[in-house]
């Protein structure tokens, strides 16, 4: 069972008060610890599915070391982009950053597919619906071959849409590219991304939001597997990509849909 840490849920409980005053005054003190294992049980689902695909957990920590970001590439698709920066660390802006260290050096297979949970942060100008500036990512690493990894993308692009559709959320798959991207070479980059399809987001309503991504299905060719040495067993570089859900956002999207009490009662029930 996924237990997620849950000390920054006040933000989200907070925009879930704003636009649900009725649920405050119902759950009185209580609001916070609701979300928080509404989360707990979206993420025991999405953990579940991957471990039934064969995925191996990877554990990750709460901060990285500045460094793992620049190893990335982070800076340079992300110029100016702000961090969270805490008194022991920086939070990672998506939680796939840890895993490819551990899958580095490895004996990788033809494919394979891991699983991570964390917290992130981004330290976002923008307000609004479902911007947090620090929440819970659940990720799957997709590694293997260009046609294995994007196959499993499109398997993963059905089976969540189904999910999400038996919870009773309506759900559209768009082409997008990363919001953080920059000017100059990040700019090429992003039209590259959106040409190529590299990104598709699950967009769903959340309140006055319509179109709230509640889960990306990435493909990042062979960048990681060059900056992180991620080679298969003949050799080559390893494609990736990942598939990440910001768990906060579906909590907010089922209540939006069904309210606080059957949001739970479905989410448990789905196990
Ligand atoms: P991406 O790396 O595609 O920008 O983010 C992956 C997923 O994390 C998004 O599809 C979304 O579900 C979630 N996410 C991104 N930014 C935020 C945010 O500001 N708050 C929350 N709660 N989730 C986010
Ligand atoms: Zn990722």
């Amino acid at each position: 069972m996924s237990t997620v840490s849950c000390e920054h849920f006040e933000e989200v409980a907070d925009q879930i008060v704003r636009l649900y005053p009725e649920l405050a005054a119902r759950e009185g003190g209580g609001l916070q610890a609701r979300v928080a294992a509404l989360v707990n049980r979206l993420d025991d689902q999405f953990l579940k599915m991957a471990i039934d695909a064969g995925a191996e957990e990877i554990a990750i920590a709460e901060y990285v070391e500045k460094s793992l970001l620049v190893q990335a590439g982070y800076f340079e698709s992300f110029p100016g982009e702000g961090l969270m920066e805490g008194a022991i660390g920086t939070r990672p802006p998506a939680a796939c950053y840890q895993c490819y260290p551990q899958l580095s050096g490895k004996v990788l297979g033809e494919s394979g597919l891991w699983t991570c949970v964390g917290t992130c942060g981004r330290n976002e100008r923008e307000t609004g619906v479902g911007r947090l500036r620090i929440f819970c990512m659940r990720e799957i690493i997709l590694l293997g071959s260009a046609a294995w990894v994007r196959e499993q993308r499109a398997r993963w692009l059905t089976t969540i849409a189904r999910f999400a559709r038996s919870l009773g959320l309506q759900v559209d798959l768009v082409p997008a590219s990363d919001p953080f991207f920059g000017t100059g070479d990040a700019h090429g980059r992003k039209l590259v991304q959106q040409l190529k399809e590299l990104k598709m987001e699950m967009r769903t309503r959340v309140g006055e939001s319509i179109g709230l991504a509640i889960a990306s299905f990435n493909l990042h060719e062979t960048f990681f597997a060059r900056r992180f040495q991620l080679r298969l067993r003949d050799g080559t570089d390893a494609y990736t990509g990942c598939v990440a859900f910001g768990l906060e956002r579906w909590a907010m999207a089922m209540i939006s849909k069904l309210g606080l009490a059957h949001a739970l009662t479905v989410a448990t029930e789905e196990l």
